[in-house]
This record gives structure tokens, sequence and C-alpha cells, in this order.
């Protein structure tokens, strides 16, 4: 029997608003527990929630960027559960009337375009955090902390439909989704710290069937390794119980990261468990169409158009999607160096290669400001035009990043540039063949090894000052006619 993983990512985005969702209290980023706290957020009797536009504006911009229609009248759920860092005992959230419903995000795999279809992109607020002492873990911990600073974040919860077919492409989904968050400028977007938190629901079914097999969650990653690994081993797991005609229970697992595996949590809650109800202490939620042709006005970026942008430069598909998901001075100056070169594909070498290992090794994080498009372009134009060669082209750049130099200046005060003359190309290739005539006996054809020989020993009586692609040539001519 073969059977088919089928996969529906829930992900959590914080978005990064001044104050929290309900309150005006401060979102703040610190490990100094419990400073950022009112009765609103603390869940005290009497206090009354009062949502805040800015992160409806951010929803909206979101539900947009994912291509979702918006629901105009909408509004606020109670979703009921105790946890010990929900104070109130339910989580304001939404239920049937989202703010973005129905969307696609576009993702790519190495080198091909997917859609993943989007269900809906509604908003709720975050819990407070507990610190389980001793072990990390609640069901072995000594005791157990509480803050609340972070009880009442605005959240977004996006969803998306259960097509998702492998664990390669749930990461690249969550790299997209990151990236527009990013783009959008709505949530900072860090995984390492908890900005983006996501739930994987895994099924397998016979290959072919149109029913979905039991579903299982996988609870609260936040990062893409721990993604990647726990899907992979969730689907082996499941395809072993179906071969081994073991019935699969639908539950919450979690991925041990110690032990990579996934571990049962619980049984799996239906939405009936939460006894969803509208909140009384919230009017509707209307959004209209100037409300959404402001936040509409706020896009000015998205992975999409970036990824278009960059194919439109001629790079392909993967390289264009590399940039796309990069940092964003990399994009702007790509963007900037192509427009002198006319070279993509040396372009995207050369910084994504040369420039950003340098800077690694140099352990420089920001270019240095005179290093611009103009002095990169001017150096990637050198090697290119066979001026000077690609060793050389190195060093010159290692000089640039501590030094404002202009790298054609610097290449001919420097001795660097390659002579192209081919007069004086003949001369040294004629004096090679002379000295090397037992070599030049032996040649069979072009492709012959020992015609690089014969192209090493050229460059080295020039002191590699003559381009070799061009003493290939002459070399050639010279010996086959
Ligand atoms: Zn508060």
């Amino acid at each position: 029997m073969n059977l088919k993983p089928t996969i529906g990512m829930e992900t959590h985005v914080e978005l990064d608003t001044e104050s929290k969702m309900f309150c005006s209290c401060k979102v703040v980023e610190t490990d100094e527990p419990n400073i950022s706290l009112c009765p609103t957020c603390l869940g005290l009797p009497g206090a009354l929630p009062v949502p805040n536009k800015k992160a409806i504006e951010y929803i909206v911009m979101l539900s947009l960027g994912a291509n979702c229609s918006i629901t105009k009248e909408g509004m606020f759920h109670r979703k009921n559960y105790f946890y010990p860092d929900l104070p109130k005992n339910y989580q304001i959230s939404q239920f049937d009337f989202p703010v973005g419903v129905e969307g696609s995000l576009e993702i790519v795999i190495e080198d091909s375009l997917h859609t993943v279809a989007i269900e809906r992109v509604h908003m709720e607020e975050d819990t407070g955090k507990s610190i389980h002492l001793g072990s990390g873990r609640i069901d072995s911990a000594t005791s157990t902390l509480l803050d609340f600073n972070r009880s009442g974040v605005p959240l977004v919860e996006v969803v998306t439909k259960p097509i998702i077919s492998s664990a390669k492409m749930a990461v690249a989904y969550i790299e997209e989704l990151r990236q527009l968050v990013i783009d959008l400028g709505i949530s900072k977007g860090k995984l390492e710290k908890g900005n983006l938190r996501f739930d994987a629901n895994i099924s397998v079914a016979e290959e072919g069937s149109d029913e979905l097999g039991v579903k299982v969650e996988i609870k609260n990653m936040n990062s893409l390794k721990s993604l990647e690994k726990a899907i992979d081993y969730e689907i082996l797991r499941q395809t072993k119980m179906v071969q081994d005609k073991e019935s699969i229970i639908q539950e919450t697992r979690h991925w041990d990261e110690n032990k990579q595996v996934t571990l049962s949590m619980r049984t799996k809650e239906g939405s009936a468990d939460y006894r969803y109800f509208s909140d009384p202490d919230l009017p509707n939620m209307v959004i209209n169409d100037e409300f959404i042709e402001i936040s509409q006005n706020q896009i000015k970026e998205t992975p999409e158009k970036k990824r278009k942008t960059l194919l439109d430069t001629g790079l392909s598909l993967s390289d264009s999607n590399y940039l796309d998901k990069g940092q964003r001075w990399l994009y702007e100056l790509y963007l900037s160096t192509v427009k002198e070169t006319g070279d993509c594909k040396s372009t995207f070498n050369f910084l994504t290669g040369e420039l950003q290992g340098q800077m690694r090794k140099a352990e420089i994080s920001e270019l240095p400001q005179w290093l611009n498009s103009e002095k990169l372009a001017s150096l990637i134009n050198l090697f290119e035009n066979n001026e000077v060669s690609f060793t050389s082209a190195k060093d010159i750049l290692a000089k640039l990043l501590i030094e404002d130099i202009d790298p054609k200046s610097f290449a001919s005060d420097n001795n660097l540039i390659q002579s192209s003359d081919n007069d004086e190309i003949k001369a040294l290739v004629t004096s090679i063949i002379n000295e090397n005539q037992d070599i030049v006996e032996r040649l069979e054809n072009p492709e012959d090894k020992l015609v690089g020989y014969l192209v090493g020993q050229v460059m080295k009586s020039s002191k590699s000052k003559v381009n070799p692609g061009s003493v290939k040539e002459v070399l050639l001519k010279e010996l086959f006619g």
C-alpha cells in the first residue's frame, strides 16, 4: 500500500506593535518578569478590553499580503480553557468570522513554484509564559514561575488548508510567511525569539484516496530544523503504524529535541471542547473599505513582488528566492550592482559567494559606506572582461573591505592587469612550444590534458600577467590551426 502524507500548518505570528492587543500596556522584550501588566491583561474582574487599532491594521495587511478576502463584519470570540498562564481562563480569539479567508501564498522549492492555499487569518492574544524550573518540562518540574509580560500581546494565527505534502514544502511555506511579515513590517519575524511559532497537523492516507487519515498535531515549534525533523519523523511513525495495522489516535504531540522523536502530550481537543462564544465585552468588528484601503497602502513590499523583480534581472528562481529571503541590504545591493554590470549570474555569484564569504571571515556585518554598487560593479567587470584574474579580484575585494580604493586604479598601480595583447601572448606561446617539443608531439587533440599543462607553462613564464583564456586560444590556434 502506498501512503501519502498530508500536512496543514497553523502559525502564530507575534505582531510588532507598541502596546498589547486589548490594553495599553507596552509590549516589552525583556527577561525581567511581570513589568508590563494591568488589570486587563491580568484578567482581573471588571477589567474591559479595548482593541488595538494598529494590530487590526496589521492583520488586514497580512491577510491582503496572503491574498485573502477580508471579512468586513467580524467579531471576537472567547476560547475557554484553563491554564495557569491564561489568567482570564479564556483567550480572546476569532471563531467563525476570521479577518482573512481563502488566500494563498506562492512558495519556492528548489527551482519550482508551488502554491499553498490559506484557509484563514485570525486575530487573537498571546498568553503569559510558564517557566518550569528544574527540568524545563511541566511533567517533571520542581516548581513553575509565571511571567505575564507576554499576556495580551497581539497574535495573528495563519492556518493553511491541509495540502502540504512534505516537510520541505512546510519549511518553504514558513520561510515565505516569515519573509512576508518582515517585508510588511508587522513582525520582527525572529524565530529564535518565538515571534513565529508553528503547529503541524499531519496525517497519512492511501494514495489516491479522497479521505484524509487521522490527524496528529505537533505543537509549538519555532525552528525550521525541528519542523522538518518532526514532520519527517511523524510521517514515518504513522506510515509504520498503518502498515502494521495499528490505529492512529487523534492527539497532540510535541517534538523532543533531545530524543529526536515526537511524544504524546494529550488527546486532541475538538473545537467543541473550547466552548467558543462571542465576547460580550467587545463590539462586532467592522472593517470598511476605507480601512482596507489604508492598510493596502501600507504594503510597500512582499516577498512575491521582490522575487518578480529579481527574476526580471535574469536570475534563476532559486537564486531569486535566495536573495528574496536574505538580508535587505544584500537584495538592494544586488539590484543596484546588476544594473551596472548587466550580468546577473556573475553579480549574484560574486555578492553571495565572495563578498558574503569575506565579510563572514572578517566578521564584518555591515558594508563600509564607501563600498557601493559602483565599486563592486567595476570590480566584477574587471574580472569578467579578463582584465584581472579572479584571484586578483578576491585580493582587491579584501582591500576594498578595509580601505576606500578604486578597483581599477588599484589593479593597475599594483601590476594586476592581465595582458590581452596578442603579440605578447603569441611570443610567449611560441617560446613554450619550442621548449616543450616532446610534449607537443604527444598531443592528440585540443581536449588533451597536456594542453592545460602548456597553458600553465605560459602563465608561469608571464608571471600570471596574461589572460589564461587568451593564452589557450592562441595556443590551440598555433598547435591545431
Ligand atoms: Zn495590560
